[in-house]
C-alpha cells in the first residue's frame, strides 16, 4: 500500500512539472511570436552589408559614426528591418555615448532578452515585429525613466513628423 501511494505522490508531482513546462513553454512561444518572418536570404536582399550584420547577426556600428547619432528632428523612428514604429524623437536624449540614446521606447515594441556574451550581462532589445537587433538598454539614463536604450543608427529609419513642426 505504501509503495502505491508513494508512486501515486511521484505520479503526481511528476505531472505537475510537465504542466508548468508547459505553461513556460507557451508563454516563451507567445513572447516570440513575430508578425515579420523572413529567411536569412530575405533579409540579405533587402538590407545592406552594415544593417544585415547589426540587424541579423547582432553586430555593433562604430560610436560616434551613425547618421542618427546626433539627429535631433521630430518624428518618429522606426524599425529599419519591418518598419515598425520604435522611439519617439521626444524619447531621445543627447549623449556624447556615441550611438542614439531614447530614455523610452513606444509601448509594446521592443522584446528584452538576457544578453551574456562578452562577459558582460546585459539586456539586448530586439524589434517585436521582425526579431532584429536593435542594442541594449541600460539603467544609467540621465532622465526620470533612468533608462538609456542605446540603439545602433542602422537599426532604426527615421520619419519626420511634419505636424510637430
Ligand atoms: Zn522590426
Amino acid at each position: 500500500m505504501k509503495k502505491i501511494i508513494l508512486t501515486l505522490i511521484l505520479l503526481i508531482t511528476s505531472y505537475n512539472v510537465v504542466i508548468s513546462q508547459n505553461k513556460i513553454y507557451l508563454k516563451d512561444t507567445e513572447m516570440g511570436k513575430q508578425k515579420v518572418n523572413k529567411s536569412d536570404e530575405e533579409w540579405r536582399n533587402i538590407l545592406s552589408n552594415e544593417e544585415y550584420r547589426v540587424l541579423r547577426q547582432k553586430g555593433t556600428e562604430y560610436p560616434h559614426t551613425g547618421k542618427y547619432n546626433l539627429h535631433f528632428e521630430n518624428g518618429v523612428y522606426n524599425c529599419n528591418g519591418c518598419k515598425t514604429p520604435l522611439f519617439d524623437s521626444n524619447q531621445k536624449f543627447e549623449t556624447d555615448c556615441g550611438w542614439p540614446s531614447f530614455d523610452k521606447a513606444i509601448d509594446g515594441k521592443i522584446k528584452y532578452v538576457e544578453d551574456y556574451s562578452h562577459n558582460m550581462i546585459r539586456t539586448e532589445i530586439v524589434c517585436v515585429s521582425c526579431g532584429g537587433h536593435l542594442g541594449h538598454v541600460f539603467n544609467d539614463g540621465p532622465t526620470e525613466t533612468g533608462l538609456r536604450y542605446c540603439v545602433n543608427s542602422v537599426s532604426i529609419d527615421f520619419k519626420e513628423d511634419s505636424d510637430k513642426k
